[in-house]
């Protein structure tokens, strides 16, 4: 600052006693590139250290030519719009440009021009200094990118920080893809990616979501042995250009990519991979580096707060398993039962869709367990809830009502429907082979009650009621046998 100010100060003195001293003289030795125009904006004058700078002794034969050839060509328009504004003028300017040094290195200038009007008052030209101000530049670059690093970075901890929030209040471990895959799209807007997790048996990992514009080249199932990172236990970063080992699961056409281990306790729950589908634009090896590195960074932070986020999720699911699941079958128990039934009555009341309700009884089941003892008893509760599995679609809810009994409930489906499948169970259940000991227990059978809902039968508990009513029926007419709710079985039992 104080050398530009001295150079000021030079500038307005040189301009009032430029005709009383030789201005050549002083310039000459002066510590500053200076210059001298005329009127019409050709170099009268350059002093040594500018024609030493720009690597030419006859700058003033060259007119403005020689500086011209020296600018830097993207600012070359620039230059002149400023400069010819300043001869239309006649006022002072500055100008910030890049002129090439007699070495071939575009260096950062600061020009400053002040008019000189003759004694007579005419516009004679500009008296000029070049200050070589490319130290200043570059700190106030590393600074300004320094400034974007940082606002960078609290962005994308603020999109973390969103992440977390949505995942804490995520039921099940499905909900968390599309939140997942939403928030990594705008964390690592240059990567495409995928979300590995572990299967249950935690012998394979396996895709969950994707994101990014591209999809990624790397295989949906993976065994660890065929990722770097899942056998390390830590971060596998494969970048361009370095020699690099790949994963066998990512395809050879790959580019650059990293493999980040989600480790939660010391526990690996997947794999973070993610491809960078950017465009190389790095002006140095140093910024391509630092972006990797940031980037490296970040994905760490990420597999980190996805891996707590992960394992709490689990343990809710746990938790809320142990809630609603029977311990012995894993069915759902009779209070979620009940829940879900009000639920799917209020849907089936709007759908006008039918609703079924098949209750199950095994048959002499009491006498079984005396027989056999109560294992060989639970043995058999097992395989029939296994059974019901197998038979029933995924969307019926399937629970254990108490002791040897069980209710099915079938939303969106026919009476007809419902009855048929309680037929086929009945058939099945006769034949299932059951082993205790190693020993084969006899064949074990069910009665079956069926009810469904109806104009006259809109109501949760009287479903139940009914399907109850039902099973009482089958039992008093021999067992083994499937019987379907209708008004004579109710008049039957006393009932309506
Ligand atoms: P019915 O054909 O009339 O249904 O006769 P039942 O003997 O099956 O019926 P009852 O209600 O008299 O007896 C049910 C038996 O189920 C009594 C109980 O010992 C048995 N039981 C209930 N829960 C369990 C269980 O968790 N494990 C085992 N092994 N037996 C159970
Ligand atoms: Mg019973
Ligand atoms: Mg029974």
């Amino acid at each position: 600052m104080v050398e530009q100010e001295l150079q000021d100060n030079d500038n307005q003195q040189l301009s009032k006693e430029i005709d009383q001293i030789d201005f050549k003289t002083l310039a000459e030795d002066a510590p500053v590139m200076l210059w001298l125009t005329n009127s019409t904006g050709e170099n009268i004058f350059s002093n040594s250290i500018y024609k030493n700078f720009i690597g030419r002794e006859n700058v003033e034969k060259m007119g403005g030519k020689a500086w011209f050839l020296a600018l830097h060509p993207d600012d070359q328009q620039f230059c002149l719009n400023t400069f010819s504004d300043a001869f239309q003028t006649h006022k002072a300017f500055d100008m910030e440009y890049r002129l090439k040094r007699r070495d071939g290195e575009y260096r950062y200038i600061l020009d400053r021009g002040e008019p000189y009007i003759n004694k007579n008052g005419i516009f004679s030209g500009f008296i000029g200094s070049s200050t070589d101000i490319s130290e200043r530049k570059t700190s106030e670059d590393d600074l300004q990118k320094s400034h974007q690093e940082l606002m960078q970075y609290n962005q994308e901890m603020s999109l973390i920080n969103q992440l977390n929030s949505y995942l804490q209040v995520c039921r099940t471990l499905p909900e968390t893809y599309p939140v997942i895959s939403h928030y990594a799209e705008q964390i690592f807007p240059d990567w495409a990616g995928n979300l590995y997790l572990f299967n249950e048996t935690k012998t394979l990992v396996e895709s969950t979501t994707m994101w990014g514009e591209v999809r990624v080249k790397s295989e949906d199932i993976i065994s660890p042995d065929d990722c770097w990172a899942l056998r390390q236990g830590r971060e596998h970063i494969a970048i361009e250009i370095e020699n690099r080992l790949t994963c066998n699961h990512v395809h050879n056409d790959i580019d650059s990519y990293t493999c980040v281990p989600i480790i939660a306790q010391g526990e690996m729950l997947g794999m973070i991979h993610m491809e960078y589908i950017g465009h190389f634009g790095f002006e140095t090896d140093e910024e391509r580096q630092r972006y990797f590195q940031s980037r490296e960074r970040l994905m760490k932070i990420s597999a980190d707060n996805l891996a707590l986020s992960l394992v709490s999720l689990n343990l809710r699911e746990a938790l809320k398993h142990q809630s609603i699941r029977d311990p012995l079958t894993s069915l759902f128990n009779r209070r979620y039962m009940e829940e879900s039934l009000q639920m799917e009555v209020s849907k089936t009341a709007r759908s006008g869709e039918g609703l079924g309700i098949v209750m199950a009884d095994i048959d002499h089941f009491k006498k079984f367990n005396d027989s056999y003892g109560h294992d060989a008893g639970d043995t058999v509760l097992v395989a029939f809830a296994k059974l019901l599995k197998n038979t029933f679609r995924d969307s019926d809810i399937i629970c254990r009502y108490g002791g040897e009994e069980f209710i099915i409930i079938m939303p969106g489906i026919e009476l007809e429907l419902v009855a048929e499948r309680a037929n086929e169970l009945c058939i099945m259940v006769k034949e299932l082979e059951l082993f205790y000991d190693d020993k084969l227990l006899p064949n074990v059978t069910a009665s079956f009650g069926v009810s469904h809902l109806s104009d006259n039968i809109n109501d949760a508990t009287e479903l139940i009621k009914l399907a109850d009513v039902a099973l009482y029926k089958a039992k008093k007419a021999g067992r083994d046998q499937v019987v379907l709710f209708e008004p004579s079985v109710a008049e039957e039992a006393g009932i309506k």
